[in-house]
């Protein structure tokens, strides 16, 4: 249930509507917009009177939100979520961000050339994957713990944040450092894990699931910010049709759809969306074009040997050509890069 407040309304009348709700069992979102403050309620608002609450002299208007999700909903805040990562970097509401870096974590001199080089490009976070998901127990699994220590020196090299995905909650000590947590698309709906990392402070990036819908999605994101972690943001990787030349299907009306329906920041990785590196670039200007409010893009130091997705890496190179555009359509989009 979401109540727009009027202009007029009072700090002491709202402070005295908040504890109320409260006293009732239920908890609350207050958010002041551009153009509407409006208060949330989370909980079991079944025997709370719309009318009741309408006649209040703060209250200008009282909405039941029928989607299962709440606190996401763009319907609670109506303006977009701008999500910080550490005291320089901001994403959403014209924050636009690039995370590059390569798939894996390969060793201390790959992790910090590819660290270098993006950052010069333009780059705002590192990535690189330390614990992976792979489809065979047979492959490169990642370096793990030693992985994030390099990720930590990279970060100290060039003074990029840094994303790096969890798999198991045992794990979650060794993280203590990283900047945002990646939950990949192979965990989207793994709840324990969604529901601990609720519990903590941290940005969390959360990959949609290979074939999960943007409800599906959404509720995934609730699971988080439900357990007071606010710091959610999207990103659309790709999902499964009937299509098998590429690697999956980029959905980028995920973009413009998520904008309506939530007020978190949304990103797009097309490098798992294709699986082919020829298609990175243009997809990503169609992902700046959309109204994305960042890219994840693999960048390997030499591709033709990495451990893990090199097809659908760029080298150095390639992402310098890249970014060298993408900066001037985030410009022309009016946003900061
Ligand atoms: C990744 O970003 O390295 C990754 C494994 O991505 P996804 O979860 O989207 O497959
Ligand atoms: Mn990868």
């Amino acid at each position: 249930m979401v109540i727009v407040l009027k202009q007029i309304a009072t700090e002491k009348n709202i402070k005295a509507l908040i504890s109320e709700l409260q006293a009732r069992g239920l908890s609350t979102n207050y958010s002041e917009g551009t153009s509407q403050t409006v208060l949330g309620i989370i909980g079991d608002t079944t025997k709370i009177d719309a009318d009741d609450l309408q006649r209040l002299s703060s209250v200008e208007s009282v909405k039941r939100i029928s989607e299962p999700y709440k606190t996401v909903n763009r319907k609670m805040h109506p303006d977009d979520s701008i999500i910080k990562i550490n005291d320089n970097v901001k994403i959403g509401e014209g924050f636009f961000n690039v995370i590059a870096g390569p798939c894996s974590v390969e060793s201390e001199d790959q992790i910090i050339e590819v660290a270098q080089r993006v950052k010069k490009a333009g780059a705002t976070l590192l990535r690189g994957g330390a614990f992976k998901p792979r489809t065979s127990p047979y492959a490169f699994q990642g370096l793990e713990a030693e992985g994030l220590d390099l990720l930590l020196k990279a970060k100290k090299a060039t003074g990029l944040p840094i994303v790096t995905e969890i798999m198991n909650l045992i794990h979650l000590d060794l993280f203590a450092d990283v900047d945002v947590i990646q939950v990949g698309a192979r965990n989207m709906q793994n709840f324990d894990l969604l529901k601990v990392l609720g519990k903590c402070d941290k940005p969390i990036l959360l990959k949609r699931g290979l074939a999960n819908t943007f409800e599906e999605w959404l509720m995934s994101a609730e699971y988080i910010m439900a357990g007071g972690n606010h710091n959610v943001i999207l990103c659309e990787r790709g999902i499964r049709t009937f299509e098998t030349f590429t690697r999956n299907t980029l959905d980028i009306s995920a973009v413009p759809v998520l904008k309506k329906l939530t007020h978190l920041p949304i990103i797009v990785d097309p490098s798992h969306a294709t699986g082919m590196r020829w298609l990175v670039e243009p997809l990503a200007k169609t992902a700046v074009a959309v109204g994305a409010d960042g890219l994840m893009i693999e960048v390997h130091n030499d591709p033709s040997k990495a451990l893990c997705d090199g097809a659908q890496s760029l080298d150095p190179d390639q992402f310098d050509v890249l970014m060298s555009d993408v900066k001037r359509r985030v410009q022309f989009e009016g946003k900061i890069l």
